[in-house]
């Protein structure tokens, strides 16, 4: 058989690319080498945002679609993206006020039609958002929306498969030839297969594929790593904080799993994919930069938990890596079967870039657009209103508890009806690893989320790795070794 499309790498960009295709009719096969949402996309801030700090960088394009997606997915997955308030305090030694004012304005109307709150300063009643604060003077409060990046990165393919796609994890492309008429591509499972259209969205390694594939690269990738810490929560309250750095970099503190908070980004160059490892002075930078706003305190010693990915960028020139752009470049070579690359991108504009990328290979790949992913609902995400989803989840299955069911509407939507047809007591969700975490989830992960190791269902299908001990999850990997 031969595959009209070859997607390398399981990211959230692949992943949607094997979507967009798949709804479109075409045979697709994607190879990931290692698991779905492996590297840079469940490593990410798990923001879907236009992202108002590269208004300073003019880059309203970029801002206006992640606008206008955000409002697409947060219908598509309500499951998984919910609205969430920022509290950015204004320190005008870094931005003077009339400059937020306007970012903020012009964020609030760019992407058009919006659902979610618009921006606001900050008021003195404003008590739960201040209360956390060092300085409790002027400030803005805007909105945007948190996302579990891996496990929409799993939606992606689990959608993409829904529609025929074929996902093929831990196997990588090992070498790519052009010969009659056709891309024949050679898998580390020692396999060989043919496919009309080759598409490169290895991320960070888009310029090994290039290598594997022969392709001369016009484009170049500017990898920067960014790192997160995760502390104990050091405020209450469902808001996130964006605070502004003497650098006049960004960095975000934003409640993470229950009882935590992530604080990051940092933005350092490397020269290899590989490289994705916190320092201990990026630790060091993390921890000042909420100290300088924040009453709770940090040091190293608080950090309970760190994850760091590559950004695969387009090298556009710019001098510092926070200016580099954070829009996609796709670079096609049409010098044969088509093969396209793609640099760049962002979690929250992967469905943007899945769609352009069928539109620039249609004409030269002889592809005809049959559907639209923009109102397609992700796997689970086909509910009316969250609230009342989870009422009746509770309602039904009442003995899963209010957090154990809130976590599990969140991960799975309405494909939990599935999960838990017949289940009629918490002994038939069989063995409990701790965390709320039982043998049944672990079985979906396994039968229905290409999940292959405990690895795999502790850090990436869900984050319970972060809140399982360690006795719990030896436990749970001796028992998914019987499993498999
Ligand atoms: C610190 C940080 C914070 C970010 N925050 C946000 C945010 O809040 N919101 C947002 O929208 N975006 C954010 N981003 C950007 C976003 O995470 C990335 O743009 C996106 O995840 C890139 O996805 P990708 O699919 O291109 O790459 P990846 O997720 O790295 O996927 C590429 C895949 O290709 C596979 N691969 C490589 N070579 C081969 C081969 N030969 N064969 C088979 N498979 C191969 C790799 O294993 C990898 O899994 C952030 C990025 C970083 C680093």
């Amino acid at each position: 058989m031969t595959y009209d499309l070859i997607i390398v790498g399981g990211g959230i960009n692949g992943c949607a690319i094997a979507r967009e295709a798949a709804v479109n009719g075409l045979t697709v096969l994607l190879v990931e080498k290692d698991d779905l949402a492996a590297h840079t996309s469940s490593a990410s801030t798990k923001l879907i945002h236009g992202g108002l700090r590269y208004l300073e960088y003019y880059e309203f394009k970029l801002v206006r679609e992640a606008l206008k997606e955000r409002e697409r997915l947060l219908k598509a997955a309500p499951h998984l993206i919910r609205p969430m308030q920022f509290v950015l305090p204004h320190e005008g030694a870094v931005r003077p006020w009339w400059m937020v004012r306007l970012g903020l304005w012009l964020y609030d109307r760019i992407g058009g039609k919006i659902s979610l709150p618009r921006s606001r300063g900050l008021k003195r009643s404003d008590t739960q958002f201040l209360a956390p604060l060092r300085r409790k003077g002027k400030g803005f409060v805007y909105s945007d929306c948190w996302v579990d990046d891996a496990r929409l990165t799993l939606l992606n393919a689990m959608d993409a498969a829904q529609h025929g796609a074929e996902i093929v994890t831990r196997t990588a492309l090992v070498s790519a030839r052009r010969q009659g008429g056709v891309w024949q591509v050679e898998l580390s499972d020692g396999q060989r297969i043919a496919a009309r259209v080759l598409v490169n969205a290895a991320g960070p390694w888009v310029a090994d594929v290039l290598g594997s594939a022969q392709l001369p690269s016009r484009s170049r990738v500017r990898l920067i790593k960014g790192s997160h810490i995760i502390v104990p929560r050091l405020f209450d309250g469902a808001q996130a904080y964006m605070l502004q750095q003497p650098d006049r970099r960004i960095v975000f503190a934003i409640p993470y799993q229950d009882g935590s908070t992530l604080v990051g980004t940092t933005d350092v160059p490397v020269a290899r994919p590989e490289e994705a490892s916190i320092t201990e002075d990026e630790v060091l930078y993390l921890c000042a930069a909420t100290n300088r706003y924040l009453g709770q305190q940090i040091t190293q010693r608080d950090v309970t938990s760190t994850y760091s990915g590559v950004r695969p960028l387009y090298d556009d020139g710019a001098s510092e890596s926070r200016a580099v752009t954070r829009d996609y470049v796709l670079e096609m070579d049409a010098d044969g079967p088509p093969a396209l690359s793609v640099f760049g991108g962002k979690i929250t504009t992967a469905r943007k870039l899945a769609e352009e990328v069928f539109d620039t290979l249609a004409p030269v790949a002889h592809w005809r657009r049959t559907a639209s992913t923009e109102a397609l609902p992700f796997p689970g995400g086909d509910m009316a209103d969250f609230d009342i989803f989870l009422s009746e989840i509770r309602a039904n299955w009442p003995f899963l508890g209010e957090a154990r069911s809130l976590r599990m509407v969140r991960a799975y939507g309405t494909m939990l009806r599935e999960m838990l047809d017949g289940v009629n007591d918490i002994a038939c969700m069989g063995r409990d690893f701790g965390g709320g975490f039982t043998e049944i989830e672990a079985r979906w992960m396994h039968d229905r989320e290409y999940a292959l190791t405990a690895e795999d269902c502790l850090f990436r299908r869900s984050k319970l790795g972060l809140l399982i001990g360690s006795t719990e999850q030896i436990a749970f990997r001796t028992w998914w070794e019987t499993l498999s």
